[in-house]
């Protein structure tokens, strides 16, 4: 389950009309909404929060040592395989992949930002690229993951 938001530190300087926080479904919870188009290339938002060392579940990796946490909206995005935005950690800011609608829901593949994972899950993202079980780019797959990659793989 999903913790509560903490919005407290940084509402004042984050809040963006543009996107939003909503409850996907049960099984996704939280996500991250476009409320308006953007263009590919373009700038959706700017982020801040607090930096550390920890790692914790809404958290994302800055760079090799240094995690950002308490962001207003961006550690609500959801995974995808084939993501509609990425990331960039050296700017601080969220940038479109392709042209985003209105109501899309915002992805990025957290394997971009994040060394390891909070925790691991079975991705379903529905991408034809899916890889089925997601971790961090500098980790393998739990035993949970070989379990389930085992799996899914035997086709
Ligand atoms: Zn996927």
């Amino acid at each position: 389950m999903t913790s509560a938001p903490d919005w407290a530190t940084a509402r004042q300087h984050q809040d963006d009309d543009a996107i939003e926080v909503v409850r996907l479904d049960d099984s996704r919870g939280l996500g991250v909404r476009a409320r308006r188009s953007f263009a590919a290339g373009a700038v959706i938002h700017r982020f801040a929060g607090i930096v550390s060392e920890e790692i914790c579940q809404h958290s994302l990796q800055i760079d090799a040592s240094r995690h950002i946490s308490g962001t207003r909206y961006i550690g609500y995005l959801s995974h995808g395989c084939d993501p509609n935005s990425r990331l960039d950690m050296a700017g601080f800011t969220l940038v479109a992949l392709r042209a985003i609608a209105p109501d899309d829901v915002l992805t990025v593949d957290y394997a971009d930002t994040e060394d390891r994972l909070h925790r691991q899950f079975a991705c379903r993202c529905g991408a034809a690229s899916c890889r089925g079980w997601v971790h961090g780019r500098d980790e393998a797959p739990s035993d949970e993951g070989l379990a389930w990659l085992a799996e899914h793989d035997a086709r």
